[in-house]
Parts: C-alpha cells; sequence; structure tokens
C-alpha cells in the first residue's frame, strides 16, 4: 500500500478517487502542510493512506486548486535525448551517457496551470517524473527505487529559439525555464502504487491531435542508471525533481508549436493527466536577431 500525494492549495493532501484528506488534520498535526516536508516520512504517510476509509475526508478535489506536489525542490533535472525515436526524429546519434540538463525550480507549476508564453516557438515534451525521497550519494542501481518517493506526470516545456539561440552551444536551462515552464502532477504516486512501474504508457495531445505517445519502457536510460550517474556526481535530496526525457513527436520537427488558446493534455499510465492551456503573454524585447 503507498499513497497519492497532491498539494491542494498548499496544502499537502492525500488522495482517494475524488477525495482528499488534508494531512496536518488528519495526522492531528504530526505533518505539517508543506507538500515537501511529507515525504520526510513516507512510511508514516501510508499507514494513515491505510485508513482513509474510516476517515472523514476534507473534500471533493477541484483540478484548478491543485498545485505542484512537491514545492520548495533544491535541484530539478532532465535528461535529453532519452528514447531512440526522440534521437532519430532529433537527427543525433543515441547517446552512451545520458544528456542531463537542469530546469529552474521556479518553473515547477501546478498540472491545470496556464502556460504563459513569449514567443512562437514554444514546444512540449510530455516526461515521466520522479521525485526523490531518500538523501543518496553513490546510489548502486539495484536500490536506486529505494530513493524514490514517487513519480508523476511533467511537461519539460521549451522556448526553442532561446534553446538554440547561443549557435554552437545550446542553452538549455534557460529555454527550459520560463517561468510556469514546467507543469507537474496531478499527483505523486508512490512506485509500490504501480503495478508495472517501467512500462508505463505515455502521451502527449495538442488540443485533440495525439502528437506524442509511447510507452515508458522505451527509455534509453531507466530511473535507476540516472539515479546511479547522477549521485556520483551530486547528492540527491529529499525533493529533488528528475524529468526523464520525452519520446519522439514533438513540435519543432514540423513547425508545430503551440499557440494562443491551445489544450495541451499529457497523461502517463496510472498517474493522470494534467491538462495546461496555453496563453501569448508577451513579446520578448531581446531576441535572437536582436
Ligand atoms: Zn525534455
Amino acid at each position: 500500500m503507498g499513497f497519492r500525494l497532491a498539494n491542494i492549495s498548499g496544502r499537502a493532501s492525500l488522495v482517494e478517487d475524488d477525495n482528499y484528506y488534508d494531512l496536518e488534520v488528519i495526522s492531528d498535526g504530526e505533518f505539517n502542510s508543506n507538500p515537501s516536508d511529507a515525504l520526510q516520512n513516507q512510511n508514516r504517510m501510508k499507514q494513515l493512506n491505510g485508513q482513509l476509509s474510516k476517515m472523514e475526508p476534507t473534500g471533493v478535489i477541484n483540478d484548478s486548486e491543485l498545485g505542484p506536489p512537491v514545492s520548495s525542490s533544491a535541484n530539478c533535472y532532465a535528461v535529453g535525448l532519452n528514447y531512440k525515436n526522440h534521437a532519430e526524429e532529433s537527427g543525433l546519434e543515441i547517446p552512451d551517457v545520458p544528456m542531463i540538463f537542469t530546469k529552474h525550480t521556479s518553473c515547477l507549476v501546478g498540472p491545470c496551470a496556464t502556460i504563459e508564453m513569449r514567443s512562437d516557438a514554444v514546444d512540449y515534451e510530455a516526461e515521466l517524473v520522479a521525485v526523490i525521497g531518500k538523501t543518496g550519494k553513490d546510489i548502486k542501481k539495484e536500490d536506486a527505487w529505494d530513493h524514490v518517493a514517487g513519480l508523476c506526470v511533467g511537461q519539460d516545456i521549451s522556448d526553442r529559439g532561446v534553446q538554440f539561440s547561443t549557435k554552437n552551444l545550446p542553452q538549455f536551462n534557460l529555454g527550459k525555464s520560463f517561468d510556469t515552464f514546467g507543469p507537474i502532477g496531478p499527483f505523486l504516486v508512490s512506485p509500490d502504487e504501480l503495478p508495472n512501474k517501467d512500462g508505463l504508457e505515455i502521451e502527449c495531445l495538442v488540443n485533440d491531435e495525439v502528437r506524442q505517445k509511447d510507452n515508458t519502457n522505451d527509455l534509453i536510460f531507466d530511473i535507476p542508471f540516472i539515479i546511479c550517474y547522477l549521485s556520483e556526481i551530486v547528492t540527491l535530496n529529499v525533493g529533488d525533481v528528475i524529468f526523464t526525457g520525452t519520446p519522439g513527436g514533438v513540435g519543432v520537427m514540423e513547425g508545430k508549436f503551440l499557440k494562443e488558446g491551445d489544450i495541451l493534455t499529457t497523461r502517463i499510465e496510472g498517474l493522470g493527466s494534467l491538462r495546461n492551456e496555453c496563453k501569448r503573454i508577451a513579446d520578448r524585447s531581446l531576441t535572437e536577431e536582436d
């Protein structure tokens, strides 16, 4: 028995079906309201989760109240070119080692947040996201899942203009870190809630058109490999977020970028879905041409 952790109006809550249970309330103050702090005591969260049927729900989930299921994360890592079909469509060789970059944690938003665009070159990337639940350094592949608090759906939104603006060396971090460029959620689902955590269907739709469809068993570097690789370099801390890469079908290949009013839907089997409306809020004043 695991848990589904949600951030409801900034408060850590457990989720069962359409109901949520405020963690501070149902634990009589043993937990505080911070969703990231809740990860420090996952065993107790699992115990409480097993007792939800005997408790009074705090309320019914309203999607507009959902925030990112982890907040105050220290670091957010992401993997480029981690599906064979995406490496191929990019015209690049399948990498021998994971290509890691970072997204600034300030870009992380909830599952129904509006995506605020400042150019006509903003793109989607559906991704499986892992959140660290146990601090570690030099984590072995066989121990890696013990360090994962849960999985959720993510969108690695990218402004391709900024990402590839510097001619010879791309600047992935800024191009992928505009405010609102990291929707995650809807809940953080502990791995033991998923019967087949290594093979989850993943898809991305723009309005009603399916743009990406794959299975996470196609990852070139799986979650244990990424955790092992990263943790030899940096200590992974509770609440750290890892975007694991996107399958083929991203918009930049055909010039199909996100437009004002588009509805971006991102689903992963067993984890739920994100639904993000795209808004063109401004133009950038300094562009690549200036
Ligand atoms: Zn990505």
